[in-house]
């Protein structure tokens, strides 16, 4: 049992069901989970075993059906709408594992986003935007539409977004399935320098072998149940 203050995320007994119409699919099937803060969990497991579903309830995105969720001590299902909103924008960075880029939005625009929800200037957070490109290795991409980005490049502008407003929780879904070797290792040893930040922490899902030595620990789901931790 981790000491409950300096839990980033704790989910207790999480079930979330989809009911298509004709046949219900129990995505989680109660969910026990702790990360610290200061932790990088990497979330494994087959296709179709509920990995994206446990991420988005961590993230606030969808709501689960049973069971508990609390972030840095919070359960956003007690906050009003608007309250979740603002709290999930502060807090919260997540890639998703289609980018979901904004098409119209050159690269330094999409990685603006959370500055300009979060009430800084539009100058402020495009000086802001070009630098965290040049992070992830984007710098002389940062007026590049979308369209005009390799899924490599785009994947890096989803995860510059997610990291820049400094959140105190970033999820991933499969940060690294589209780039090669040594940008994904670059890729990882940002995030991991983001997680070393002892109030944060970072919840990754992946199938991807070669950045496993980047996770403290790694959670291993099946079936809606996480069957190992190690
Ligand atoms: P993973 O990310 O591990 O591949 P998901 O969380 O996406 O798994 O899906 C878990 C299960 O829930 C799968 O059986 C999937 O088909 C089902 N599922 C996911 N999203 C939906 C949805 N929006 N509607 C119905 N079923 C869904
Ligand atoms: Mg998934």
């Amino acid at each position: 049992m981790m000491n409950p203050s300096t839990l980033a995320v704790s989910c207790k007994n999480l079930v979330k069901t989809y009911d298509t119409g004709d046949q219900k699919v129990i995505a989680l099937n109660g969910i026990n989970l702790d990360v610290a803060m200061g932790e990088l969990l990497m979330l494994v497991g087959p296709s179709g075993c509920g990995k994206t579903t446990l991420i988005s309830v961590i993230a606030g995105i969808l709501d689960q059906d049973e069971g508990s969720c609390e972030l840095f001590g919070e359960n956003l299902k007690n906050l009003k709408s608007q309250d979740k909103l603002r709290f999930r924008a502060k807090n919260i960075g997540f890639v998703f594992q289609a980018f979901n880029l904004l098409p119209a939005l050159t690269a330094a625009e999409n990685v603006s986003i959370p500055l300009l929800i979060n009430g800084v200037k539009r100058a402020e957070a495009e000086r802001q935007a070009v630098q965290m490109l040049e992070q992830v290795g984007l710098g002389k991409r940062s007026q590049s539409m979308p369209a005009q980005l390799s899924g490599g490049q785009q994947q890096r502008v989803a995860i510059a977004r997610a990291l820049i407003h400094n959140p105190r929780l970033i999820v991933c879904d499969e940060p690294t399935s589209a780039l090669d070797h040594e940008t994904g290792n670059q890729v990882m040893a940002l995030l991991k320098n983001v997680a070393l930040q002892h109030d944060r922490a970072l919840v990754i899902v992946t199938h991807d072998a070669r950045v496993f030595s980047f996770a403290d620990r790694i959670a291993e789901m099946d079936d809606g149940q996480i069957v190992k931790v190690t």
